[in-house]
């Protein structure tokens, strides 16, 4: 170890415990962390801008003398001083400043200023702007670019580059170890630091705005690859704990494919098959399973299931949302009861004595296969032989609650297998970063008979005929949705949209059933509605997007989405996902509000283009970036400190082979390198 790696930023000038004590927030402990609280962008200060020549938003340095200053009573008090140069005068606004600031702004004094003009009664105003005292003489401006620190509160732009520059000045004289292979990339470490805290004043600002610059990749492949590391981190001590061996049951699992009203398509069965062979073995299966929108993701799981049961282990499934949770009880309730398996449900509004039974199902093994939410994973649910965890994910669980599902089993048991279920497909340059951790298989074929959905983009202007069109399709007996979006987050606003259309189309169908279902029906009514619209009572279906999962009506043919473009591309596929089911040609309208913005174009476009999820995906990624689309924005999983993605996709097969390098040649650097990049995410996640 060198020695600036092990310095505490304790030893810089100027940090006290109180610094230091906000600087942990940002994960900065040593001064190299300094060096990695990298610069969200920069400002060019290097040239001074004569006064005449500043313009209305555009950032620049002035310098000038003080002609007059005074404390203004207008709307808000405010100290405002006159600065002159030999080219014209330009206003400097303080609302806030304190009485040693007011009483150092003389007439006189010669100021560098920083800030970004706006126009104000009498000509031009700078509110705020940075600025320092200078002597007569020219003194010259800044030499390299200046960089604005990411930052929230309590530490300033000066204090980030008062402490970024003695890390720098450190860095020359101790630079912190390189630990990529040498030759990996044209920077090494030190020099990509050393330009990013301090580029010159040519470089090429749009080339650093994109994240495109070398000392940027460089970085941002040392950070893939760290993070790649980490995930194979989590696997490898997954794996070293052991699972129980689960034979596969080829009688059992025949009895039970036997006995459904379809046989499996090829991909059902090829990944069927690649689950039974991970079950036999004695360590956990880690196994993403991605497969499309009714692709029957569902078979694959009550196959593993089986397997599991079979072996005399217990089963958990968990789901995203209630509805979800219900509707696999339904699946597995058709399949498993007829083989004698006994079921458990579990969600959080299981409560008193129902709960309390429920768990004592769990804990004594007489439940065999547990479905429910979340729930299934609080504190006082134990099982008595867990061998198998199914999660059907939808992106919203993350690596680190994925892994924590798995430590419910007694000591000594080994960890339960795991499989866990995305249905929106994952880009795949995507899954090489955010999943290293599992096992990919993919069900790429939909059961025989459907038919791909057709999809329309219509301006809400012709809304009439798109009612007229509804008419028609329900009167020949087919069934539709019509789906309200609204962009707000609430369920009482969302219902009001959505009982308001229901009105409405009532008037002007008035022959026509038509349902209503949302957020804010009681589970009871929500279900009575399903029922009858499955049973066809219920001709047309005003939905909000509670219908985006677990909802399946073979007949219904016809779907309608209000205001698309407010949607992400995955919930927009999601939800045509609900027509297409049947054998009947299905159509979804997109009734778009006009006029779109070109991003809302793009998306609505590829959605008419195409009905497979793994071209969407790709396209969400690009318009979205990963977070989104991942749903871990908060969780802070895919949030690179300098890495992005897609932008940097380019990149990604050189951190596999990097990665795989240090792995098998030098995996003292594994630590170290994990360390370095995700050592604040690790703490968190261990909370
Ligand atoms: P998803 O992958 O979206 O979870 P599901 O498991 O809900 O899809 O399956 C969608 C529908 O397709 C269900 O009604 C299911 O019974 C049916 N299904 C699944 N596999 C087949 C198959 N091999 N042949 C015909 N229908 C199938
Ligand atoms: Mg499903």
């Amino acid at each position: 170890m060198t020695e600036i790696s092990g310095a505490r930023v304790q030893e810089l000038r100027g940090v006290g415990p109180k610094l230091a004590e906000k600087l942990a927030d940002y994960g900065v402990f040593r001064v190299e962390d300094l060096l990695f609280h990298l610069p969200l962008r920069y400002q060019d200060r290097t040239r001074i801008t004569p006064i005449a020549a500043a313009r209305e938003g555009v950032d620049a340095v002035i310098e000038g003398e003080v002609r007059a200053a005074d404390i203004v009573f207008g709307r808000r008090r405010s100290l405002v001083a006159r600065l002159q140069d030999g080219t014209g005068t330009i206003t400097l606004r303080f609302f806030h400043f304190s009485a040693a600031q007011k009483n150092k702004l003389k007439p006189g004094c010669r100021l560098r200023c920083f800030g970004q003009p706006r126009r104000g009664s009498a000509g031009l105003e700078i509110y705020h702007p940075e600025y320092n005292e200078v002597g007569t003489a020219e003194s010259p401006a800044e030499e390299t670019l200046t960089p604005i620190y990411p930052t929230t509160s309590g530490i300033g732009q000066n204090q980030w580059r008062n402490l970024c520059g003695q890390a720098l000045l450190r860095l020359q004289k101790d630079p912190p170890q390189d630990l990529l292979p040498p030759g990996s990339h044209p920077y090494d470490l030190a020099q990509a630091l050393h330009y990013l805290h301090s580029p010159p004043p040519d470089a090429p600002l749009e080339q650093l705005r994109e994240g495109d610059h070398p000392a940027q990749l460089r970085l941002a492949l040392e950070e893939l690859i760290a993070h790649n590391l980490s995930l194979f981190r989590l696997r490898q001590r997954a794996q070293a704990d052991g699972a129980p061996v689960l034979e596969s049951k080829p009688r059992e699992l025949e009895a039970f494919l036997g006995g459904l009203p379809f046989t499996p398509t090829g991909a059902q069965a090829r990944v069927l098959a690649e689950i039974a062979t991970d079950l036999a073995k004695p360590y956990p299966m880690l196994r993403l399973v991605q497969g499309d929108v009714g692709s029957g993701k569902t078979l694959v799981a009550a196959g593993a299931a089986l397997q599991a049961i079979a072996n005399g282990y217990q089963v958990a499934i968990m789901a995203p949302t209630e509805i979800l949770a219900e509707q696999h009880w339904n699946s597995f309730n058709d399949w498993f009861a007829p083989l004698s398996i006994s079921m458990e449900w579990l969600s959080g509004r299981t409560k008193g004595k129902k709960r309390q039974a429920a768990l004592h199902n769990i804990v004594s093994g007489q439940a065999s296969l547990v479905i429910g939410t979340h729930a299934l994973f609080q504190q006082d649910v134990a099982f008595k032989l867990l061998g198998l965890v199914i999660v059907d994910e939808q992106h919203r669980f993350g690596v680190h609650q994925r892994l924590a599902l798995t430590e419910k089993t007694a000591p000594g048991q080994g960890r339960p297998h795991q499989l866990v279920m995305t249905a929106t497909p994952i880009p795949r340059t995507l899954s090489m970063v955010a999943y290293a951790d599992l096992d990919c298989s993919v069900i790429d074929e939909l059961p025989p008979g459907r038919q791909a959905v057709t999809t329309a983009l219509v301006d809400s202007q012709r809304r009439q005929n798109v009612v007229a069109r509804v008419a028609a399709a329900c009167t020949q007996g087919r069934q539709a949705y019509w789906v309200c979006t609204l962009i707000e987050e609430s369920d009482t606003l969302q219902a009001q949209a959505a009982e308001a259309t229901a009105a409405e189309l009532q008037l002007a169908l008035p022959e026509l059933a038509i349902g209503l279902i949302h957020g804010r029906l009681k589970p009871a009514e929500k279900e009575r509605v399903m029922a009858s619209f499955k049973a066809g009572e219920l001709a047309l279906l005003v939905a909000t997007t509670v219908i985006e999962v677990g909802v399946d009506v073979p007949n219904a043919s016809l779907m309608i989405i209000e205001n698309p473009e407010r949607l992400g591309l995955a919930q927009l596929h999601q939800l045509r996902g609900r027509v297409g089911r049947g054998s009947e040609a299905s159509h979804c309208v997109l009734l778009y509000q006009s006029p779109l913005s070109a991003n809302g174009k793009q998306r609505l476009g590829a959605m008419r283009e195409s009905t497979d999820g793994f071209y969407i995906a790709e396209k969400d990624l690009q318009l979205r970036g990963p977070g989104e689309v991942l749903g871990t924005r908060q969780t802070g999983l895919m949030e690179f400190r300098i890495a992005e993605l897609p932008a940097h996709n380019h990149l990604l097969q050189t951190v596999q082979d990097l990665s795989n390098e240090i792995r098998q040649r030098s995996p003292r650097l594994v630590d170290p390198l994990i360390q370095r990049w995700t050592g604040a995410v690790q703490q968190f996640a261990k909370v």
